[in-house]
């Protein structure tokens, strides 16, 4: 049942340790650095590149140490640290997301959930081929699916713990449809599921 290890590129990682800093601070992440064995990050973000910067267990074991940091209010936090991710995609990364000049206004609120969402899984498999995520829309709610989450490699759990895409993503379905709308991590490989799965629910009042 384990996972191959796979590589995660400095883009993605600097994408993470700038969100991480902007909600942590910078000494929080410096603790949480170095309580996880990256602390070659500290003062010294990787660049703004695709090539290898760690492994998918020390991206798990990055998401596990600021989830320990802050104990009961991690869940809340990892979802901030993904919903500015997701910002600094757009603001810096655009391209990669394959949004430069997107023009979605006009879509209905399904296909622009579907074009920001699909967008995202392009973008990270552009970044490591090895990535294994799609869109589903055989259900009645969208769903975003990874079979190769990064958040939750090695990890076991009763409960989903992938609160970092659970930001990214409902921060995505906010910048495609101008709402909020619950996100709900309805399978986790971490909880022996085949896949983590991320439903895009009603919006939010
Ligand atoms: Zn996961």
């Amino acid at each position: 049942m384990s996972r191959p290890d796979s590589v995660i590129v400095n883009g993605l990682v600097r994408q993470a340790l700038v969100s991480a800093e902007e909600v942590m601070g910078a000494n929080g992440l410096h603790t949480v650095l170095r309580t996880c064995g990256l602390e070659r990050y500290v003062d010294s973000m990787p660049p703004n590149d695709m090539n290898s910067a760690i492994n998918t267990s020390d991206y798990a074991k990055l998401n596990q140490a600021i989830e320990g940091f802050y104990g009961r209010a991690g869940k809340g936090m990892l979802r901030r640290i993904g919903k500015a991710s997701f910002q600094y995609g757009i603001r810096e990364q655009a391209a990669l997301l394959g949004l430069a000049g997107a023009a979605i206004k006009l879509l209905p609120e399904k296909q622009r959930i579907k074009f920001i969402l699909n967008g995202m899984v392009n973008a990270l498999k552009k970044s490591n081929s090895a990535v294994d995520a799609w869109v589903d829309e055989s259900g009645a709610n969208i769903a975003y699916i990874e079979r190769t989450c990064a958040i939750c490699w090695g990890r076991t759990s009763q409960t989903p713990l992938c609160h970092l895409y659970i930001g990214s993503i409902s921060e995505a379905v906010l910048w495609a449809t101008g709402g909020e709308h619950d996100i709900i991590e309805t399978h986790c490989l971490a909880k022996g599921d085949e896949y983590c799965r991320f439903e895009v629910g009603a919006a939010k009042a």
